[in-house]
C-alpha cells in the first residue's frame, strides 16, 4: 500500500492535505532544496509553507536545538523559568515597534490569533470583531469564524459576532480597478458603513493580515491599515495585525507588514517562520491589553525550550544576515522577471519581498482559472520547482521561499516558473 493510501486509511478524509494523487513524501532537505522518497531533488519556492524561513539543515539553527536537547530538558513546565523563552521575548518585544510590549508564546498561528481575540474581547468587554473577506486566520472555533475564505471557514456557530470588510482585491468586487487613493477612500467608507449599520457600536477589534496569505497574497496600498486606524480610534477599537506570514522581514521593505501602513497595532500575532519548522507562535501587545487577561498567562507547550532555542537562533540569523535586505533584493528579481512575461493568462503579479503571487485567469479576462493554475503548478513540479497554490478561487500561484534564497536560485526558479506559465499559455490557445 502506498503512503498516500495508508494516510487515507487512518486519517480523516477532510484533512486538506497533499497536492494531488502523486503527493510527494519529502525525506530530507538542505539549504533551499528538498529531496523526495524517490531521490528526486526540488528547489522549494514555498519554504515549506513559509515556515522554513532560514532554509533546511542550517547549522546555526540545528546547533541551537541540539544544544538545548543536550541539556536533557525538552520541556519542563511554564511554571518554571525558561531562559530561552525570556531571551526571545526580550528580543521580540524590542523589535516589535510596540512601546512597552509584552509577548505571549503559543505553538501555532491559530493559537496566537485565538489568544489575541480572547485578549481584545476581554479588554473591550465585547464579542464583536471585524474581519476582512478573503482572510485566513486559523483552524479553531474563533479563528475560523474570522476566516473569510469559503474553503477554510466552516464554523457558523462561533461565540464571536463577526462583521466583514471588503478585501483590497483590485480585480473583482467593490475595489476592482481602483487606484491607491480611491481604494483607501472606498475601504474607509466600507468600514464606516459596517460600523454604522451592522454592529452594535462596541466592537472589540479589527483583525487584518497586512498581505492576505492563503487568500492569494492580496494586499491594499501602503497606508490602508493606518486609514482604518483613524476610524477605529474614534471608538477605541483595537487593531490586531496578523503577521503570521508577513513578519520577520519577509516583505523586504519592512520587518513587519504593518510598517507599510503608518500605524502601530495594539496586538501582533506571529508564527510560521520564527521556528524554522519548530512549532512556535505568539502574540505581542501593549502591556495594558496583554496583562488584562491573567487566565491565558500560559499554554503548556507554548514557548517550550526547544522551540524557543530555535526561535532565538532564527531571529539572530535574520538580523545578522540582513535577510530582510535579501528578501528585497532577490524578491525584486522575481517580481521584475514575472512582470516581464508576455502572457494574457496572468491578471496580476503582486506582493513584495519574498511573498509574491501570480493570479491566473481566462485569457484577457478577470475570470479565475484554477485549471490553468494547477497546470502551471504541475509543470513547475515536473521541472523540479515547488510552489504554493492559493487564492479564493484556487487560481493563485504563491512564492514564499526561505529568506536566504540566493540570486542564482531565484533565477533558476524564475526560469522554471516562467517556462511553465508560457507553456500553459500556449496550450490554452
Ligand atoms: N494566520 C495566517 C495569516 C496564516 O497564514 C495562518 C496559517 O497559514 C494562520 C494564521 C494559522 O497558523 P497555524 O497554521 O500555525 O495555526
Amino acid at each position: 500500500m502506498s503512503l498516500l493510501d495508508r494516510h487515507r486509511a487512518v486519517m480523516p478524509t477532510w484533512m486538506p492535505v497533499y497536492y494531488g494523487e502523486d503527493a510527494l513524501e519529502i525525506v530530507s532537505g538542505s539549504g533551499r532544496r528538498v529531496t523526495d522518497a524517490t531521490g528526486r531533488t526540488y528547489l522549494d519556492f514555498f519554504g515549506g509553507v513559509l515556515t522554513t524561513m532560514i532554509g533546511y539543515d542550517i547549522a546555526e539553527i540545528s546547533d541551537a536545538v541540539r544544544s538545548q536537547i543536550g541539556t536533557g530538558v525538552a520541556h519542563t513546565s511554564t511554571l518554571y523559568l525558561i531562559r530561552q523563552q525570556v531571551e526571545l521575548a526580550e528580543k521580540i518585544a524590542r523589535i516589535s515597534g510596540i512601546p512597552d510590549a509584552r509577548v505571549f508564546f503559543t505553538n501555532s498561528g491559530t493559537e496566537a490569533n485565538e489568544s489575541a481575540l480572547l485578549m481584545a474581547t476581554n479588554v473591550r468587554r465585547s464579542n464583536q470583531v471585524l474581519a476582512i473577506k478573503n482572510s485566513y486566520h486559523g483552524r479553531t472555533f474563533g479563528t475560523m469564524a474570522i476566516t473569510g475564505h469559503r474553503s477554510w471557514s466552516s464554523s457558523s456557530l462561533s461565540p464571536l459576532s463577526v462583521n466583514w470588510l471588503a478585501s483590497a482585491d483590485r480585480l473583482r468586487g467593490r475595489m476592482a480597478g481602483l487606484g491607491d487613493t480611491d481604494l483607501i477612500d472606498a475601504a474607509v467608507d466600507d468600514l464606516r458603513e459596517v460600523l454604522a449599520t451592522v454592529t452594535a457600536g462596541d466592537v472589540a477589534a479589527l483583525i487584518a493580515e497586512p498581505i492576505q496569505g492563503v487568500g492569494g497574497f492580496v494586499h491594499g496600498p501602503d497606508g490602508l491599515l493606518g486609514a482604518y486606524r483613524k476610524v477605529l480610534d474614534e471608538s477605541g477599537i483595537l487593531l490586531i495585525a496578523d503577521e503570521v506570514q508577513t513578519g520577520w522581514g519577509r516583505t523586504g521593505d519592512h520587518f513587519w507588514g504593518y510598517q507599510a501602513h503608518d500605524v502601530v497595532p495594539d496586538l501582533i500575532t506571529f508564527a510560521k517562520g520564527i521556528g524554522n519548522g519548530y512549532a512556535l507562535g505568539g502574540v505581542i501587545g501593549r502591556a495594558e491589553v496583554m496583562n488584562a487577561v491573567p487566565a491565558i498567562s500560559f499554554a503548556t507547550f507554548g514557548g517550550n525550550p526547544i522551540s524557543t532555542a530555535a526561535g532565538n537562533a532564527v531571529l539572530d540569523y535574520v538580523l545578522d544576515h540582513d535577510l530582510q535586505g535579501n528578501a528585497k533584493r532577490v524578491g525584486t528579481i522575481l517580481l521584475d522577471g514575472l512582470r516581464a512575461l508576455d502572457t494574457s493568462i496572468v491578471a496580476a503579479v503582486r506582493g513584495r519581498g519574498l511573498m509574491i503571487g501570480l493570479e491566473f485567469v481566462r485569457p484577457g479576462t478577470t475570470e479565475p482559472d484554477p485549471a490553468v493554475t494547477a497546470r502551471v503548478f504541475d509543470l513547475c513540479r515536473q521541472n523540479g520547482l515547488l510552489v504554493g497554490k492559493g487564492g479564493l478561487y484556487g487560481n493563485v500561484i504563491r512564492i514564499g521561499p526561505a529568506l536566504t534564497l540566493t540570486e542564482a536560485e531565484a533565477r533558476d526558479g524564475l526560469a522554471i516558473l516562467s517556462e511553465a506559465v508560457m507553456t500553459a499559455d500556449t496550450e490554452i490557445r
